[in-house]
């Protein structure tokens, strides 16, 4: 992937050409944006040559300090005061609290963020991040009028309204639910499409042998695998869900396990170590970050995770049953009724029962597994990336 670095623009496009450089924005609040953005430039790739395609965490790298602190302190901050989070979420919902916050910190950062769309001058920028719009937009509007800035919505259900600028040439939202919320705000429904999430292109693709895959991540290629996940950061009370699982497993299949657990501790070291420190009753896996995560869930039987946008997106191309334990409040509150309306997966915040949960699905409630899998399917959109990326040349091309 192109790192956050600036690269140089190069020639700017003439009219009618088309986009020649590009310029994500992103942060690293969360894993979903980063994957959404390399997703999109792998594909704007894909569909053009000889594009400049560069992806920048805007709050970590173009804010000054403190501001630039916020993506560290974001894991932290969703995982152990929820409740700050969720007030913080809610008051810039609105307008009077959201414009001047974001002048103030456009104020303080502007040599930075400048610098960020003078060296660069793109043709074309992508959002895939709610919290960047209003910190560039009134700067590229100033020192580079002519780019085209649109907007990828990577939440699933919950669209707070910084999403949508009324500056966006375009905004591509994942449901036909999200258009609604989108046009009942104002934006001209001429400007919003429907796509699905961008995910990373290996989730369309056909895979290999599911025993093979499983090998490759040092599972038992023959025994049923539940995936335990946590976002970007491995958050939630993923240890306490991993032993109650392997002692409900346990008991549920005495003589040989149902189910092992490959639990994603992700960047979350702690957790690894802590799952890597006493033994299981049935086998488990500790593992880091993974970047092959579209081959990890086709080895994958059941996911128990947080509702994160990008997870469940991915689960469902997989057409992977979903047992959800916890949501960051705000955006992925909406996302738990997307997934669990559907018949796609349940919702339990207790370890105990969710550890019950598993053992009850992976034993006796197989069918219910597979009907759950089936409606996963049918939410999925396979071919978002590609069809956002082509209405975006598309667009640009006008
Ligand atoms: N992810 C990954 N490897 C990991 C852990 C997570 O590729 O080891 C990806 C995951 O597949 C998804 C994203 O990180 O694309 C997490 O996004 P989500 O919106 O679910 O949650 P967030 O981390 O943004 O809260």
């Amino acid at each position: 992937m192109t790192d956050a670095r600036i690269h140089p623009a190069e020639a700017a496009a003439a009219p009618g050409d088309g986009p020649r450089s590009i310029l994500i924005l992103m942060s690293r609040t969360g894993g979903g944006h980063l994957a959404s953005a390399r997703a999109l430039e792998a594909e704007f790739h894909a569909q053009r040559q000889g594009l400049t395609v560069t992806i920048v965490d805007v709050l970590t790298d173009h804010l000054s300090f403190p501001f630039s602190r916020l993506p560290k302190g974001y894991d932290g901050l969703v995982n152990r005061t929820p409740r700050l989070w969720h007030a913080m979420w809610r008051a810039t919902a609105h307008r009077a609290v959201a414009r001047p916050s974001a002048a103030l910190v456009r104020r303080l950062s502007r040599r930075k963020l400048e610098r960020l769309v003078t060296a660069t001058r793109p043709d074309l920028v992508v959002s895939v991040h709610p919290l960047v719009n209003d910190l560039v937009l009134p700067v590229l509007a100033r020192l580079s009028p002519a780019s085209r800035y649109v907007t990828v919505v990577t939440d699933l259900g919950g669209i707070h309204p910084s999403w949508l600028h009324p500056k966006n040439a375009a905004i591509y939202l994942p449901t036909e639910r999200a258009v609604e919320i989108a046009a009942a705000r104002g934006l001209p429904r001429t400007r919003l499409h429907a796509y699905g999430l961008p995910i990373r292109a290996d989730f369309a693709r056909e895979t290999a042998d599911r025993g093979a895959t499983r090998a490759s991540f040092g599972l038992a290629p023959d025994l049923p695998v539940v995936l335990v996940m946590g976002g970007g950061g491995g958050i939630g009370p993923m240890e306490a869900i991993a032993r109650e699982a392997g002692s409900a497993l346990a008991v549920a299949s005495p003589d040989a396990p149902a189910a092992q657990l490959a639990i994603v501790c992700a960047t979350n070291r702690r957790l690894k170590e802590a799952l890597e420190a006493s033994p299981f009753p049935v086998p488990l896996t500790a593992l880091g970050y993974i970047d092959r995560m579209a081959d990890l869930m086709h080895a994958s039987d059941l996911l128990v995770t947080k509702a994160g946008p990008g997870t469940i997106a991915e689960a469902s191309v997989r057409g992977l049953p979903m047992l959800l334990y916890g949501f960051i409040p705000g955006q992925e509150a909406p996302n738990v009724d997307h997934v669990v309306d559907a018949g796609a997966g349940l919702f339990e915040p207790k370890p105990k029962r969710i550890g019950a949960e598993i053992a009850h699905l992976m034993t006796g409630g197989r069918d219910r597994l597979a009907a759950m899998a089936a409606a996963a399917r049918s939410l999925g959109r396979a071919r978002a990336t590609r069809d956002i990326v082509a209405s975006i040349l598309a667009g640009s091309a006008a």
